[in-house]
């Protein structure tokens, strides 16, 4: 006995009233997709209600883990099925005892635990209710195993026994990402830099459903292509998720140079900041994006306390900006970050563009007239290079 099959249990999806169809669909497309990134043979099915993934010939770990990345999914049970036979009936209770001694024989050796049975009869044909079902199998299972005892209220073991188009018999529910399709919700634009936070950022939008794609603001030669490759990298962990992210990099140097140059130093971080968000609002609307999404936290750094928050946030006229994680703890951020396998890549030393000419003490109170004035500075040049900037966009197609 072995696993060859899936459910793929999914319950907010479920309750999308007539959307369902839509959502479904979605939802298999992914599981599809993920599925063909794995070794093996699958066939994905959609029966009442319920994703069946069948396959031959697959690595059970790897395929649990690339289940584990579909967003929709909540729970991933491997399940041993029973097939109807020529003449379309359910297996008989003594078959489905013998089946589920094996189950426990096979998969738990050795259990010395509590457990239970729980069959569901979803075929009202089948001859014996759920509660004598239930019985019959408990009995056999304890004079096979009589060193097992059985617990009604708080089994270890919970042997699920479906009769429906098959037998389903399961016990292991492996905790799915939960969240919604990618694609079912549009699509955003992520300001993405090599930190911890906009990684996470753009993982949280993409768990509900958002397709993403990203920009970065690349300052060579004071960012290295290694500040580079690590930001495409990031975008990969994203990728593992939705498939796909197209990764816009902008050379950045001038703009900041030229702030640098004319306005005051403890400024500098929130003008860039500003400009950072016009050039993304610009790409997001070009693109069809229905908003922009920073990896941004409540006074997590002087760049973002509610006043420089406000500040950035003016300049974007046409798009909402999403914060996923505006009101998260680092340590919140960051278990987030090691469970999707973004935080390794995170902690590398290269500098992204902000770091490089921070001031020892920017201002965490900007007032949104002042820097107004001072971007008056920036006049003369500052339209042009925001337009060679855009049109110096060059686009990374990362796949997972
Ligand atoms: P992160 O951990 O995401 O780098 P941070 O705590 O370092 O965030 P900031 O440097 O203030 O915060 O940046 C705030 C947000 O601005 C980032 O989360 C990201 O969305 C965006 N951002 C900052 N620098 C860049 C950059 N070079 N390219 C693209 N987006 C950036
Ligand atoms: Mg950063």
């Amino acid at each position: 006995m072995e696993y060859k099959a899936f459910i793929i249990k999914y319950t907010e999806i479920a309750l999308k009233g007539k959307n369902r169809g839509y959502f479904e669909k979605a939802l298999l497309a992914q599981v599809k997709r993920l599925l063909a990134t794995c070794e093996g043979t699958f066939r994905v099915t959609h029966v009442s209600g319920r994703v069946y993934v069948e396959g031959e010939g697959f690595d059970f770990d790897e395929t649990v883990q690339a289940l584990q990345r579909v967003f929709g999914v909540t729970a991933i049970c491997p399940v041993v099925v029973l097939h109807r036979d020529g003449n379309n009936r359910l297996p008989d209770i003594e078959t489905l005892a013998g089946k589920a001694v094996r189950f426990i024989g096979t998969f738990y050796p050795s259990f010395h635990g509590t457990f239970k049975v729980r069959c569901r009869r979803v075929d009202k044909t089948y001859p014996l209710t759920s509660m004598e079902a239930d019985a019959r199998i408990g009995e056999k299972i304890l004079e096979t195993y009589p060193q097992m005892r059985v617990d009604v209220h708080a089994p270890e073991l919970l042997l699920h026994i479906e009769l429906r188009e098959q037998v389903n018999l399961y016990s292991e529910e492996i905790k799915g990402p939960g969240g919604m399709p990618v694609g079912t919700s549009g699509s955003a634009l992520l300001l993405l830099s090599g930190g911890i936070d906009s990684p996470v950022a753009g993982y949280l939008i993409a768990k509900r459903g958002v397709e993403v794609d990203a920009v970065y603001f690349h300052a060579p030669p004071y960012t290295s292509d290694r500040a580079k490759q690590k930001v495409a990298d990031l975008a990969r962990v994203i990728a593992a998720y939705t498939g796909r992210v197209r990764l816009h990099v902008i050379n950045f140097t001038d703009i900041q140079m030229y702030i640098y140059e004319k306005c005051p130093h403890d400024e500098l971080t929130i003008l860039m900041r500003r400009y950072m968000m016009r050039i993304a609002e610009a790409i997001a609307l070009r693109e069809g994006k229905m908003g922009l999404v920073t990896g941004e936290s409540i006074a997590q750094v002087a760049s973002q306390t509610m006043q420089s928050l406000m500040v950035t946030d003016e300049v974007v006229t046409g798009l909402p900006v999403y914060r996923p994680v505006v009101a998260f703890d680092k340590q919140e951020i960051i278990d987030i970050s090691v469970r999707i396998g973004a935080f390794e890549t995170s902690i590398l030393p290269y500098e992204d563009c902000c770091t490089i000419f921070v001031a020892k003490h920017p201002v965490t109170r900007p007032r949104a007239d002042k820097i107004r004035a001072h971007e008056e500075l920036l006049a003369d040049k500052m339209e042009a290079l925001l337009a060679a900037a855009l049109e110096g966009d060059e686009i990374l197609e990362i796949t997972a």
